[in-house]
């Protein structure tokens, strides 16, 4: 997408207008079990003339011009309605995760706000995570205390990109976070490189040790599921299960996704 940049803030403010962001979901599966246990809401630009335009080709100047605080508040009301709508279509349920902006966090009263928005759409707060990054972390004053107001809203938090960042051991040391997401590209290279292998199975056993969920980002292959699974992972997503998608056609997989968790990587123990 070519775009000047005064000419991209313009039509981002035009599409929330016109309502022309959705949101697709990938499903993040159980990797002993292999059910869905919740879904990823990623914000996709239905441009009327450009089509379908990428979140990495957006979000960024969205976070700049501070769009992002509109357009983040209708990300949380969509994906919480989306979740209500599928408890009360009677699917199994199961959480959803959305990603979070450091502009959202700063905002005054962001906690308040969100309380707001699960009491409109009636989401149980359990069935809520907010993925956050290190970004968020530029306001190291601000950012702890605002991560535990969502906490005590009953949410969950989750550290995405984990292993990225210059400093991810510490924030995970001052944030109270209920998850760790591996970052897909030390998935990618976890069965070809030896080093990136050991970091994967070091992220894995700190987060059990810490009593945290690990999540593995990016998973392609059968191969990289059964290491994975070998390494006791618990949860995973990627395209080997999903690509994310429209609501409507992630329903009709839900059932069918489950299936493909492959048992010989998961221990004999776990696997009965
Ligand atoms: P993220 O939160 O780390 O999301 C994971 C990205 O990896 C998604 O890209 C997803 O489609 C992609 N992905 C998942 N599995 C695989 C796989 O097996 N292989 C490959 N190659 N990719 C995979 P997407 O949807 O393009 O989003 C990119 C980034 O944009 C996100 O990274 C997140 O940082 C940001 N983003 C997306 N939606 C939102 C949103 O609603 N709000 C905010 N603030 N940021 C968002
Ligand atoms: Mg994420
Ligand atoms: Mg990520
Ligand atoms: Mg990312």
């Amino acid at each position: 997408m070519e775009y000047e940049i005064g000419q991209l803030e313009t039509d981002l403010r035009l599409a929330l207008s016109r309502n022309e962001f959705c949101l697709y979901y990938q499903p993040i599966l159980d990797l002993v079990t292999g059910e869905i246990i919740g879904v990823e809401a990623l914000i996709r630009w239905k441009h009327p003339e450009k089509g379908l335009i990428p979140p990495v080709e957006f979000v960024s100047s969205a976070e700049e011009t501070g769009l992002i605080i509109p357009i983040g508040e209708w990300i949380l009301r969509t994906a919480c309605i989306q979740n209500k709508v599928w408890q009360e279509a009677g699917y199994n349920p199961i959480l959803v995760s959305v990603n979070l902006s450091a502009r959202q966090v700063y905002q005054p009263n962001f906690a308040d706000r969100v309380s707001r928005i699960l009491k409109e759409t009636k989401l149980a707060p359990e069935y809520l995570i907010f993925e956050i990054t290190e970004g968020i972390m530029l306001d190291s004053y601000h950012a702890p205390k605002v991560i535990k107001e969502l906490k005590q809203i009953g949410l969950q938090i989750s550290l995405d990109d984990f292993g990225t960042g210059f400093n991810s051991l510490q924030y995970l040391q001052e944030l109270p976070v209920d998850k760790i997401k591996i970052d897909q590209s030390f998935i990618k290279s976890s069965t070809i490189d030896s080093n990136d292998a050991t970091i994967v199975k070091m992220i894995i056993e700190m987060a059990h040790q810490l009593k945290l969920d690990v999540i593995a980002e990016g998973i392609e292959t059968k191969d990289q599921l059964i290491f994975l699974q070998q390494n006791l992972c618990n949860q995973g997503q990627g395209y080997f299960f999903s690509k994310p998608l429209p609501s409507k056609e992630l329903e009709k997989g839900f059932y069918k996704i489950e299936q493909i968790v492959i048992r010989e990587g998961i221990p004999q123990e776990l696997n009965n």
